[in-house]
């Protein structure tokens, strides 16, 4: 049946209404109404946490576990309903929605059988060394433990893995704090019926309902006030680099400093080595194109920039590219605002003598079509403006000199979430000398692939140096990023009986 949003705030387990209505500009499909977020809502909502926190913070991981798996049930429950609306906001195709239905709920069940095993706590234990001279040591053990309500900012990108219950929720949750989000207000429909499911998964098995709650948008005063309010520890965040930079620094700034954990802009970089090229110029422009249209190229890990050896086998790349973008539709993009700047990003590139259109194309309101460019090496490093993320189809061939050059460029790149090296066996020597340069800039360094499809598993980073984000110790996705909303805490000369339990279990 179809879903037809209330319109409301979810606050500790209430629907409640704000200040006034926005309404949502979903790509096909009926438009609704949605009560604004307010300041007084933000504060009802993090000191709902604050108290869930007293309870949920310190229940067991079966609890925890439990809630998350009831979770993932209750987004299945609704799968038909979700798929539909959210395809109706962001205009991604029904496919996508559902296999991003898959990954949340997946995700949800990941946590769940991560904190069942116990490895994240992290536990350790120093006997006390009674005799030791000049002064005895006393017993220490560690743990890891909740740090209390986190923010979580809905991503635009995903409506479902980044979003309302995906990866950042999932994480805190399955950590023990509680969750504030701020919906994205690109998707408040499909924001509302999973946080239905959310509150479904709460009275089912009977947590405190403070431990979720979702304010929707229509104000920056609700995303500013989020980050400020004192009883929120944390941030997870997933966007542009301006608006994750302005609320860092609302965080850096408050009278006690919390981690904004914010995942910005990156290009993604991929340098193609001559063996690789010489082999497959053809087969690796094709893949390219592919992975730099995929999902209307709005991914953060969308490989905006190949660095190619000037040549025939560069030429045989760019040509197979072109080939395989004019073959591209157009694409509907997320949010009017998000294809706007595409078609800016795309005029800043036509509007340089230094950068060569291999492919430009015509596309304006929502939809995009794809755009290929080419620069020097040389032309590349004096515009800064040129490795900027243009989020969106768009992609750059620098040409160099030399792998001199290459490993050059390679050095001058901000921070990135991926950094890809194509090679073939010849390419060895070249590759050994880009691997160290490379792991400094990028969260993750890739082999023969194309950076966008992020596995969610145990060994992901997606992180990266600043501006891929704003924390290079952590990564947003994996069961590694629970570490965001865990702080290690000594116990000396505790008492068994004194102990949290989960020393105990
Ligand atoms: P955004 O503009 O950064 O917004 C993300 C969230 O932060 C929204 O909830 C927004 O609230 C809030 N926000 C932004 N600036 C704020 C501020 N100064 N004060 C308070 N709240 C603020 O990102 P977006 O809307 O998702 O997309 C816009 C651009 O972000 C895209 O064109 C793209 O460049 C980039 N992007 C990057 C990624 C990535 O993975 N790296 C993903 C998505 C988007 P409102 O809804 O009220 O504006």
């Amino acid at each position: 049946m179809a879903f037809t949003p209330n319109g409301k705030h979810l606050v500790a387990g209430q629907w409640l209404d704000g200040n006034g209505t926005f309404t949502s500009s979903p790509a096909h499909g009926p438009a609704h109404a949605f009560a604004v977020g307010t300041v007084e809502l933000v504060n009802r909502a993090a000191e709902a946490a604050e108290e869930a926190f007293l309870s949920y913070g310190y229940s067991s991981r079966a609890t925890r576990a439990a809630f998350l798996r009831a979770i993932a049930d209750e987004i299945e429950a609704r799968a038909e309903a979700i798929t539909e609306i959210g395809t109706q906001e962001t205009g991604l195709p029904v496919a996508r929605l559902q296999g991003e239905r898959g990954r949340t709920t997946g995700q949800l069940r990941l946590f769940a059988d991560h904190i069942e095993k116990g490895d994240f706590l992290d536990r350790r234990f120093d006997a006390a060394q009674p005799d030791r001279q000049p002064a005895p040591r006393p017993e220490i053990r560690l743990i890891q433990r909740p740090i209390g309500p986190v923010a979580v900012f809905g991503a635009s990108n995903f409506p479902l893995a980044f979003s309302t219950a995906g990866g950042d929720t999932a994480a805190a949750l399955a950590a023990g704090c509680p969750v504030v989000v701020k919906g994205h207000s690109a998707h408040p429909g499909t924001g509302e019926i999973v946080a239905e499911a959310v509150l479904a998964a709460i009275e089912k098995t009977g947590v405190h309902p403070g431990v979720f709650s979702l304010i929707q948008g229509g104000n920056r005063q609700v995303g500013e006030a989020v980050v400020q309010h004192p009883l929120i520890k944390a941030v997870g965040f997933t966007g542009s680099l301006a608006g994750g930079r302005a609320l860092f620094n609302l965080c850096a700034a408050r009278p006690e400093p919390i981690p904004f954990f914010g995942e910005l802009g990156s290009v993604n970089p991929m340098f193609l080595l001559p063996e690789a090229m010489k082999a497959r110029a053809e087969g690796l422009g094709q893949g390219w194109a592919g992975s730099l249209t995929m999902g209307a190229g709005q991914f953060c890990t969308n490989p905006g920039i190949a660095v190619v050896t000037d040549g025939a086998d560069a030429d045989r790349f760019t040509a197979a590219a072109v080939e395989a973008l004019s073959k591209v539709g157009p694409q509907t993009m997320l949010t009017d605002g998000i294809a706007k700047a595409y078609h800016d990003g795309q005029a800043r590139f036509e509007s340089r003598n230094t950068v060569k259109p291999l492919l430009t194309t015509q596309s304006s309101g929502r939809e995009a079509l794809p755009n290929l460019f080419e620069i020097s090496g040389e032309q590349f490093l004096a515009d800064h403006a040129l490795s900027e993320e243009v989020f969106g189809p768009l992609g750059l061939v620098v040409r160099v000199s030399s792998v001199d050059e290459m490993e050059k460029l390679a050095r001058n790149f901000e921070g990135q979430l991926t950094a890809t090296i194509h090679m073939d066996a010849g390419d060895l020597d070249d590759a050994k000398r880009l691997r160290p340069v490379l792991e400094r800039k990028a969260g993750r360094v890739l082999v023969n692939g194309f950076p966008t499809g992020v596995e969610v598993v145990d060994s992901m980073v997606h992180g990266g140096p600043y501006p891929a984000s704003t924390n290079f110790g952590a990564t947003s996705v994996g069961t590694l990023s629970i570490r965001r909303f865990l702080r290690p805490v000594s116990y000396q000369n505790m008492p068994e009986c004194l102990l949290p339990e989960d020393f105990l279990n």
